[in-house]
C-alpha cells in the first residue's frame, strides 16, 4: 500500500496517554481538541488560516473528510515532523458504506434485522478502513416522526426502542470487539439529542422537547449506545427549549458523562461552536469556546475556535486546565485503543477477492430485506418468469446515482446496478423497453408491453442533510407519468425511491402495487429483481408511519390516549374532521407473498416467588402452505416479523396506546412451524421506565402483531392481559 509504507510507531508508543500528556505543552493539549477538515491543510498557505503550519507544530488533533494517500503524507508529517510525533485521527461520514454502498439506515431499519445492522456496518468498516479512515460520524440515532425532516432518511425511524436496537448492532458492526483491529473504525453516535424534533422538520432550528419525552423517546436510543461502548458522541446542531446542544451542560455533561457515565469522547458537529455566536448564545469567539468546553464539548469541529480562544479562556481563567488535560486525554485514550501510536498507518490490508464478493453479497441481502411492499391489489407481484415483455419506466430506473441515497458521495456509481440492469439480468429472454419521464413514451412502452414496472420518488440530493421539504409529495411530473401509464391497463408495479414517507394518497387508491425501494446501494437492481421475480418475498415492514396527508405530521403510532377518543360520527371527538386519524400505512405495515398464521400465546409460569427470573412470552409462526401459487419450487423461505407491544396503565399518568418492547424475525418454508419466543425481565411486568422515575403498573397487557394496526390482521395478532391492577399478575 503506498499509504502504509511500513514506516516506525510514533515515538509515544508504548507510553499510558497519562505519560503522554504529562509531556505535552498546553498548544498541543488543546492540538488535540482542534479537528479541521482536509483542504485547510490540504491547501497549504492558500486555505483557511493555519493549514500546515499548524500541523508542523503539532496543533492539529484530527482530520476529516481524508483518506489514503492524502491521509498517509499529512500522517507522515503528523508522526515524524512534530515535536512531540502525535498521530492524527482521520475522520469521515461513513453512514452506509464507503465504496460499497449499503441501503440508507431508514431503509435498513426496515429490515427489522440487527443481524443485517451489524453485518453492513462491519463490511463499510473494514472498506473504508482499507483506505486509512479510523473514524466515523455514525450512526444517527435521532427519532424522527416527521418525513418534512430531510435526514429522517438517516436513522431508525420513529421508534426509541429500534433506533436503540439499531444504534447498537451498528456501533458492534464498525467497532467490533477490539478498535485496535485495523478492520473496525470508532462509532460517533448523533446527534444528541432531540435533533430529530426540529420545528417543522427543518434542519438546524430549534425544539422544545418536554422531560417526559427527552426521556421517552429521544435519550434511550443514545443511552443505549452509550452502553454499547460507542467511542464517540456528536451533539445536535439545534437548540432545545432555548438552550444549543452545543452549549447544553445539562444533557452533555450532566446526564452524558455523570449519569451514564460515558467516558468517549465528545465532537461537536461541524462549525457549531461558531455557530453559537448565530444562535445568539455567545458575543464572540471567546464566549462561544468557552461555552461549549465548558459545556463539555471535547473536540470542535472546524470552526477553529478552540484552537485560538481556549489558551485564552484558560489564562482568564474561563475554563481549568484540568478540565482540558480530561478532554486531551479521552482523545489520547481513543487513538491508543485504536493502536495508532503503534501503529500511525493504521490501514486494514485489501479485501480479497472473496471478501470482496461477501461484501456485495451483504449489500444485495440488506437490500432484498429492506424493500417493502406497501400494497398489491391486483396481485401483481411476483412477475412470472416466462414474461416476454416488459417496459421499465422513469429517469430512475437508469439512475446508478439516485440508488445511493443520500450520505453516500463516496459511493462507487460505476459498481451500482440500476434496475433497469437488474431487471435485464433477471428476464435475459425478454424484450425490456427502458425509458424516461415522457408520458407519451411511457404510455406506448407500457401499453406494448402489458407489464410497467415504474420508478417514481425522490432523487437522492432530495433527501438528507439540509433537505427538508414542506411537501414530501411525490416529484414535479411525476403524476402526469403514473396517469399516464395507469391509463394503458397495463399491470403496473410502482417502485418509489425515497429517502422518508412521501404523501401520495393518489398512489394508493390507483391500480397498481407500490414496493418502497428508498435508497438501496450499490445492489438496488439486483435486491428488487430478487423480489420482483419472486426469488425472494419482500419482508421490510415500516419503520415510520406513512401519512395521508402532510397536517397529520408529526405521525407516530404511539399517540396517547384522549379523554375523548376518536370515534366515527361522534362531534367532539379527537380526530380530524376531514381526515381518519391513522396514518396510510401503520408502523410494521409491509405485504409479502406468504401467508403466516400465529398460534398458541404462552407466557412462562410466573412464579410469585422467584420474581427476579425472567419472563418468556412465546408463540408458533407457520407458514401456510398452497397461498397464492408462491413460491414457484415450495422451497423458498418467507420472513416473517413479530412485534412485541404493550399496553400499560400508571396510575395518575398516560402512557401511550402501544409501546414497542421488542422485535423479532424468523425465516419459514412453506409448511413450516416454528416458536417465537421474547424474554422480558420481571420489572417489565410491573414497572414503567418512565420518566422522572419508575412507576408501578396498574395494567399491563401484551399483544403480538404484524404492525401496530394490530386489529386489521387479527390472524397475525395475539394478546394476553397480565396485569390488571396493582400487584397483581394473570
Ligand atoms: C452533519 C454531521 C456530519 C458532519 C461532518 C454536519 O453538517 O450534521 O452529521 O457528521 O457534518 O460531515
Amino acid at each position: 500500500m503506498p499509504h502504509k509504507p511500513g514506516r516506525s510507531a510514533s515515538p509515544l508508543a508504548g507510553l499510558a496517554p497519562e505519560d503522554i500528556l504529562t509531556r505535552m505543552t498546553l498548544d498541543e493539549k488543546i492540538g488535540q481538541l482542534h479537528m479541521v477538515s482536509a483542504d485547510a491543510v490540504i491547501t497549504g498557505p492558500s486555505g483557511p488560516p493555519g493549514g500546515l503550519r499548524d500541523l508542523d507544530q503539532g496543533r492539529i488533533g484530527s482530520v476529516l473528510n481524508v483518506w489514503g494517500d492524502a491521509a498517509a503524507g499529512l500522517q507522515r508529517k503528523a508522526v515524524e515532523q512534530t515535536r512531540l510525533g502525535l498521530p492524527l485521527l482521520f475522520c469521515l461520514d461513513v453512514v452506509h458504506g464507503f465504496r460499497t454502498v449499503f441501503p440508507i439506515p431508514l431503509a435498513e431499519a426496515a429490515s427489522f434485522s440487527d443481524g443485517i445492522w451489524r453485518e453492513t456496518a462491519a463490511a463499510a468498516a473494514r472498506e473504508a478502513a482499507e483506505a486509512g479512515v479510523a473514524l466515523t460520524f455514525a450512526p444517527m440515532a435521532d427519532v424522527s416522526r416527521d418525513p418534512r425532516w430531510g435526514r429522517i432518511c438517516e436513522g431508525g425511524g420513529e421508534d426509541p426502542l429500534v433506533n436503540a436496537r439499531m444504534a447498537q448492532a451498528k456501533i458492534a458492526g464498525f467497532q467490533g470487539d477490539d478498535l485496535r483491529d485495523e478492520a473496525r473504525l470508532a462509532a460517533t453516535v448523533k446527534h444528541f439529542a432531540a435533533y430529530g424534533a426540529g420545528v417543522g422538520g427543518r434542519e438546524y432550528d430549534s425544539a422544545d422537547v418536554s422531560d417526559y419525552a427527552m426521556a421517552a423517546d429521544y435519550l434511550p436510543p443514545f443511552r443505549a449506545a452509550v452502553a454499547a461502548g460507542v467511542a464517540a458522541l456528536m451533539p445536535a446542531f439545534l437548540d432545545i427549549a432555548g438552550a444549543p446542544m452545543t452549549a447544553n451542560r445539562a444533557l452533555l455533561t450532566d446526564v452524558l458523562r455523570k449519569t451514564w457515565g460515558f467516558g468517549g469522547v465528545t465532537i461537536t458537529d461541524y462549525n457549531a461552536v461558531a455557530e453559537l455566536i448565530a444562535h445568539g448564545a455567545a458575543e464572540d469567539g471567546l464566549a462561544a469556546a468557552t461555552l461549549a468546553f465548558n459545556a463539555g464539548n471535547d473536540v470542535d469541529m472546524v470552526s477553529g475556535l478552540y484552537h485560538r480562544h481556549l489558551a485564552e479562556a484558560a489564562a482568564l481563567g474561563l475554563v481549568a486546565l484540568a478540565d482540558i488535560d480530561a478532554a486531551a486525554l479521552r482523545v489520547l485514550r481513543l487513538k491508543q485503543a485504536l493502536g495508532l501510536f503503534e501503529n500511525p498507518w493504521r490501514v486494514c490490508p485489501p479485501a480479497t477477492p472473496v471478501q470482496v464478493a461477501s461484501r456485495r453479497e451483504a449489500a444485495r441481502r440488506a437490500a432484498r430485506e429492506s424493500l417493502t411492499l406497501l400494497r398489491d391489489p391486483q396481485g401483481a407481484l411476483p412477475l412470472p418468469r416466462q414474461l416476454a415483455r416488459l417496459a421499465v419506466i422513469g429517469a430512475l430506473a437508469t439512475s446508478a446515482a439516485d440508488m445511493r441515497g443520500a450520505w453516500a458521495e463516496t459511493g462507487d456509481v460505476e459498481a451500482i446496478v440500476t434496475i433497469a440492469d437488474g431487471v435485464r439480468a433477471a428476464w435475459p429472454q425478454a424484450d425490456v423497453a427502458v425509458c424516461g419521464d415522457d408520458p407519451q413514451e411511457a404510455a406506448a412502452a407500457a401499453r406494448a408491453a402489458g407489464v410497467a414496472i415504474l420508478c417514481l420518488g425522490e432523487t437522492a440530493a432530495m433527501s438528507g442533510e439540509a433537505a427538508a421539504r414542506a411537501n414530501p409529495v411525490l416529484p414535479d411530473g411525476q403524476q402526469a407519468l403514473l396517469d399516464a401509464v395507469l391509463a394503458t391497463g397495463a399491470r403496473v408495479i410502482v417502485l418509489l425511491a425515497c429517502g422518508r414517507p412521501l404523501v401520495a394518497p393518489q398512489l394508493f387508491v390507483a391500480d397498481c402495487a407500490v414496493l418502497v425501494i428508498w435508497g438501496l446501494g450499490s445492489e438496488a437492481g439486483r435486491a428488487i429483481a430478487d423480489v420482483l421475480s419472486g426469488d425472494a418475498s419482500p419482508s421490510g415492514r415500516l419503520p415510520v408511519s406513512w401519512p395521508r396527508a402532510i397536517g397529520q405530521i408529526p405521525v407516530f403510532y404511539a399517540r396517547r390516549p384522549t379523554g375523548r377518543p376518536h370515534e366515527a360520527g361522534a362531534r367532539y371527538s379527537n380526530g380530524y374532521a376531514d381526515l381518519p386519524i391513522a396514518p396510510q400505512f401503520p408502523f410494521g405495515h409491509g405485504l409479502g407473498y406468504a401467508t403466516f398464521s400465529w398460534s398458541d400465546l404462552q407466557v412462562s409460569a410466573m412464579d410469585r416467588a422467584g420474581a427476579t427470573s425472567p419472563l418468556t412470552i412465546s408463540l408458533a409462526v407457520r407458514h401456510e402452505t398452497g397461498a397464492g401459487g408462491w413460491p414457484q419450487d415450495g422451497r423458498t423461505a418467507a420472513i416473517e416479523t413479530v412485534f412485541l407491544f404493550a399496553r400499560v396503565r400508571v396510575p395518575g399518568r398516560t402512557r401511550p396506546l402501544l409501546l414497542l418492547r421488542d422485535f423479532t424475525r424468523v425465516a419459514l418454508r412453506p409448511g413450516e412451524t416454528r416458536r417465537v419466543s421474547f424474554e422480558v425481565s420481571r420489572d417489565w411486568l410491573t414497572r414503567e421506565g418512565l420518566a422522572p422515575a419508575p412507576a408501578a403498573v396498574s395494567f399491563l397487557e401484551i399483544i403480538v402483531a404484524a404492525s401496530a394496526e394490530p386489529e386489521v390482521d387479527p390472524a397475525r395478532c395475539l394478546r394476553r392481559v397480565l396485569v390488571a391492577q396493582k400487584g397483581a399478575e394473570h
